[in-house]
């Protein structure tokens, strides 16, 4: 279908209660509005011309999705109603473990829902204490285990690293619990700390200090050995997978396709505008029952705009960036220094030259613009 946007992604804001060093857009509820929220995007979907929605992927991001039990399948329904979604669907959902029972599993996947983000972030108890997670250790296998039994099998992980010295955390002994699970795709997280968030109240306080950067990149690249000798593929700068079993819909960021967006504080892109909605959970929804406009801005993509996204977002996966002549000049010292490749005039970052992705688009962009 010509113009077709194949990708959604829905913004489900609710948290138990705010994670030690998030500042994403959330609404902490301790009981969660499932119906308000379910018709919200029923209001919402309406505006949009799914016409057009050719859906290959489906992704619910958070937030907490899995905080909506078994209102996951009212939404999936909701969506399934208005557009066309491929009988192969990706349809990923972010889950914590202690979300994760049996009953709303299979609710998920009898809607469809095929692949899920767990947010293990740990196992050690002590750090999840610390991150503010709801989640104890033992519910991650548990988790795993019960979405498995349910039918969804393709499971990735989510873990943090460069933990602050002071929480002693045994990064390798967390890597051999991520295998052992058999995920088919592992997201790292490299902490950084924001300010408007309880870490950096802590830190501000002189609680905290931030792990060194030699660290970072030493808990790095023992994830890519390790993940690398386990068969994942590394495949983007904070993920990897098992052979065939990279994001889909993550994947289509990366390659700058349009992708469509519901929620409160949701962005979607068209391949030209970028739009986002207002982020408060009871804003989105008033202005969404008095039919009033839930887009808070959006901007055209300058030129300039185009061309350093389009070196940021090649550099970042293994698929590389497709360079001109000059281009490939600028790498060309970056081959000799170990952080490139360049395969059928294309730059591919190793490992080590992702530790250093955001110079090295910098000055590839620098270059361009001349
Ligand atoms: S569960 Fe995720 S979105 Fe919610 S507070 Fe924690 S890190 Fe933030």
């Amino acid at each position: 279908m010509a113009n077709s946007v194949r990708h959604l992604y829905v913004h489900v804001p609710f948290c138990a209660r705010r994670c030690s060093y998030c500042d994403f857009s959330i609404a902490v509820r301790s009981s969660v509005p499932v119906a308000s929220y379910v018709e919200a995007i029923a209001l919402e979907i309406v505006r949009h011309d799914t016409q057009r929605w050719d859906l290959d992927t489906i992704y619910l991001g958070g937030g907490t999705p899995s905080r909506l039990g078994a209102g996951v399948a009212d939404v999936v329904k909701i969506v399934r109603d208005r557009a066309s979604v491929a009988g192969d669907a990706e349809i990923t959902i972010e889950a914590n473990p202690d979300d994760v029972t049996p009953e709303d599993a299979a609710a998920w996947s009898e809607a469809g829902v095929n692949r899920v983000s767990l947010g293990a972030q740990s196992f050690d108890p002590a750090v999840l204490e610390w991150m503010h997670r709801t989640h104890s250790v033992p519910q991650v296998p548990a988790a795993v285990e019960t979405l498995r039994a349910a039918g969804i099998t393709n499971i990735s992980l989510d873990l943090i690293f460069a933990l602050p010295d002071s929480l002693s955390r045994d990064w390798s002994a967390d890597l051999d619990r991520t295998l052992e699970l058999e995920p088919e795709h592992i997201s790292l997280y490299g902490l950084t700390i924001e300010p408007h968030t309880p870490l950096g109240r802590w830190r501000a306080r002189g609680q905290v200090v931030e792990a060194p950067e030699e660290r970072y990149e030493t808990e790095f690249m023992m994830a890519h050995e390790r993940l690398g000798a386990a068969g994942f593929e590394h495949y983007e700068v904070s993920n990897f997978g098992r052979p065939g079993r990279r994001s889909r819909h993550n994947s289509s960021y990366w390659t700058g396709e349009p992708y469509a967006a519901l929620g409160p504080s949701a962005h979607s892109f068209d391949g030209n505008v970028r739009s986002w909605n207002v982020s408060a959970y009871a804003d989105w929804e008033r202005r969404l029952r008095s039919a009033e406009s839930v887009v808070a801005e959006s901007e055209s993509l300058s030129e300039e705009n185009r061309l350093s996204e389009r070196v940021y977002l090649g550099l970042r996966t293994t698929d590389g960036l497709r360079a001109t002549d000059a281009e490939i000049a600028v790498a060309r010292p970056w081959v000799d220094a170990g952080w490139a490749e360049i395969l059928n005039r294309t730059i591919v970052l190793t490992a080590t030259g992702f530790l250093r992705l955001d110079a090295l688009a910098a000055s590839l962009t620098l270059a361009g613009s001349r």
